[in-house]
């Protein structure tokens, strides 16, 4: 099927973007990949689509004050393999390495793809971990959301009309951090099935700080603490690992669908956080 008509728009700065969004039924468009598949499926018919492409301020990838800034238009390619995220959030370059095919990778945004939503996503994992935070613009003004607020439920966001994610920031990495984002593949699509971000580090042989993200799982990415909870303090033995990650699907309303029932995927769940948890751990520097 071909999309209905719509009137389209492609701004050179970020004000007049944020100023043709703010005058009615416009639609944001980054890289088109989940956006245009439902406008072909006449699932979404937005009357005016707003390419953010030539915008120069949503492309940039940078260092400050302690984070790194990643524009909502930067690809999911340019976070894989950027020297500066690669270096600093290595966490995030491994996921964005997972995500889709190379076409999905050289076309897909960060901005994009947790705008979207997708319970399936990989970014949400890692950027839990990380605790990232989402720069939000409007022609009103800006906030900063955590991306816990950010992600509300699958396919829904804290983004209001007229507001569009800015940038990602997100924490540099503490040397001396094991990471490790673990994905079971959906073969078809690439989208995970269900995903585990870790970030670790020890002091004195026992498991100091720990984080775990998992997306695919619920109907939006969370922490599972209960994990990070049961790893905590241990030595991070074989043993320690399994009993952790045993617990990742406790009390979660696990997704079904056609790819994989509720079952599988928490015990899937549990077999991919202690993947990652033992991968983290043996990187830990
Ligand atoms: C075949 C295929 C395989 C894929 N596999 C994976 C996978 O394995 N893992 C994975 O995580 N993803 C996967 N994806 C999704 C992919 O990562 C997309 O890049 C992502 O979901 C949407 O990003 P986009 O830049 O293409 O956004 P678009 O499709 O342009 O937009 C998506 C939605 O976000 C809104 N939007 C876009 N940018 C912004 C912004 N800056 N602010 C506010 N709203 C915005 C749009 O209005 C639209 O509603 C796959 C997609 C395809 C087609």
């Amino acid at each position: 099927m071909i999309p209905q008509n719509f009137e389209y728009s492609a701004p050179n700065t970020l004000s007049e973007a944020l100023a043709l969004l703010s005058s009615g039924n416009a639609k944001v468009l980054a890289g088109g990949m989940s956006l245009i598949p439902l406008m072909k499926l006449r699932l979404a018919a937005p009357e005016h689509l707003v390419d953010l492409g030539r915008v120069p301020d949503l492309k940039a990838i940078r260092e400050e004050g302690g984070s790194v800034r990643i524009g909502a238009t930067v690809t999911h390619y340019e976070i894989e393999s950027s020297p500066l995220i690669r270096a600093k959030c290595p966490l995030l370059a491994e996921a964005a390495s997972n995500i889709g095919d190379v076409q999905v990778r050289n076309m897909g945004t960060i901005g994009g793809s947790i705008a979207h939503a997708d319970p399936a996503a990989d970014y949400p994992a890692s950027l839990l971990a990380l605790e990232a935070q989402v720069r939000i613009a409007s022609a009103k003004g800006e906030r900063t959301a955590r991306i816990e607020e950010f992600l509300v439920d699958a396919l829904s966001t804290a983004l209001e009309p007229g507001e569009i994610v800015r940038e990602v920031i997100v924490p540099i990495e503490t040397a001396g951090t094991g990471v490790s984002y673990q994905k079971m593949v959906q073969p078809a699509s690439g989208f995970a099935i269900v995903g585990a971000a870790v970030r670790v580090r020890k002091s004195g042989g026992k498991v100091a700080f720990v984080r775990v993200g998992i997306t695919g799982l619920a109907a939006k990415g969370f922490r599972a603490a209960a994990v990070e909870k049961l790893i905590e303090g241990t030595a991070g033995s074989a043993a320690d690992v399994q009993k952790a990650a045993n617990v990742v699907a406790d009390g979660v309303d696990a997704n079904s669908d056609l790819s994989a029932s509720a079952a599988y995927r928490r015990q899937m769940a549990k077999v991919y956080t202690a993947r990652a948890l033992t991968q983290a751990l043996a990187r830990i520097s």
